[in-house]
């Protein structure tokens, strides 16, 4: 009887909690990345790293999901890493959460990241926000039917009718989030007057309750420098009308992240200037924010899963280097002959 109900434990174990099974690696960018997902990922993360990481709530979304952060380190300053602003681009949610797993790993074990110190994070913490937009994302990858009818009806009619929102962008009421943050909003050139699967940038900045969540929860915090990833085209942004003592400074980082990433430098089409929230970040904090676009160009929808791989080895060392970059040029102000990896 005894061996029998062992069994019979066991075999619930293996049912319901495969990660027992599975312990290696919690986070899986192979398969379609959701809201749920995240939120049974944080939860295991926070399990196995109870000492290396923090979670907190951000806010709600407008459909009342919640909105996450995770920090790991233990700095007085931080960074932040932000992803998952827009629906169709949930890849970048799959590749801060990788991202956060990876750096918990060698924190936990003491092992350099990529020629780094892991015990850089005691300095420089790093706040990842994996998505902005919950809402969005779910919308995008399932469809309205988690919805209110009403709302469904608004929606379809915001999606030109078309059933699929396999292109959706905005959040739930049609807003598109990083066209709301307050700095340069009233100059963004409107390309729809009227909530829309993307382009919307609302009757006011700060409408959208997700763009609200994230300024206050970055105002208390601080960081000394944001990357904020989207999707897609494989260049990277890093000029938002920086102040002139800024620019040198802000174009090195720049340049170097291009170097890491390979992702080339640009400048935003004139009608996506301003109102985004690397155009807030630089000019409230007077500190670089960075937004680069990852996958090769995809029309209007996500990014194909085969894709990750790539972007993430492109992508993976560059939340330690902004950490060891941000130390260097805020905490060391009295200069520093400490060696940089590159
Ligand atoms: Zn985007």
């Amino acid at each position: 009887m005894k061996i029998c109900k062992t069994g019979i434990l066991f075999f619930i174990l293996i049912q319901f909690h495969p990660q027992i099974i599975h312990a290696e690696k919690i986070v899986n960018a192979q398969e379609w990345y959701t809201y749920d997902r995240m939120r049974e990922d944080l939860k295991l993360l926070k399990r196995k790293y109870r000492e290396e990481m923090e979670i907190e709530l951000v806010g709600k979304s407008e459909f009342g999901q919640n909105i996450w952060a995770a920090k790991i380190g233990q700095g007085r300053e931080n960074i932040i890493i932000l992803g998952g602003h827009h629906g169709r681009e949930w890849l970048t949610t799959s590749l801060v959460m990788t991202k956060l797993e990876y750096y918990l790993k060698a924190y936990k074990k003491n092992q350099k990241l990529f020629g780094y110190d892991p015990k850089l994070l005691d300095e420089v913490s790093i706040w990842f926000i994996p998505m902005v937009n919950p809402d969005g994302v779910r919308i995008q990858q399932e469809g309205i039917g988690f919805l209110p009818e009403q709302s469904q009806r608004r929606l379809l009619r915001m999606n030109n009718n078309n059933p699929d929102f396999d292109r959706w962008k905005a959040n739930g009421l049609g807003i598109d989030l990083n066209r709301q943050y307050p700095t340069g909003w009233e100059h963004i050139k409107e390309k729809t007057s009227v909530p829309s699967y993307q382009y919307y940038k609302g009757t006011f900045p700060l409408q959208a309750k997700e763009v609200k969540a994230v300024v206050s929860f970055t105002r208390e915090r601080k960081p000394l420098m944001a990357v904020t990833y989207h999707s897609s085209g494989r260049v990277l942004y890093w000029y938002f009308k920086n102040d002139e003592a800024a620019v040198k400074r802000d174009k090195k980082i720049a340049d170097q992240l291009s170097k890491i990433t390979g992702y080339p430098l640009d400048q935003p089409e004139e009608h996506a200037v301003g109102g985004g929230f690397s155009d807030w970040f630089v000019a409230e904090f007077k500190r670089p924010s960075f937004t680069p676009e990852i996958s090769y160009f995809v029309e209007d929808t996500n990014p194909p899963l085969s894709v990750f791989e790539e972007e993430w080895n492109r992508n993976k060392k560059v939340g330690i280097y902004l950490v060891a970059k941000s130390k260097k040029l805020f905490l060391n102000s009295n200069g520093s002959d400490e060696k940089e990896v590159e």
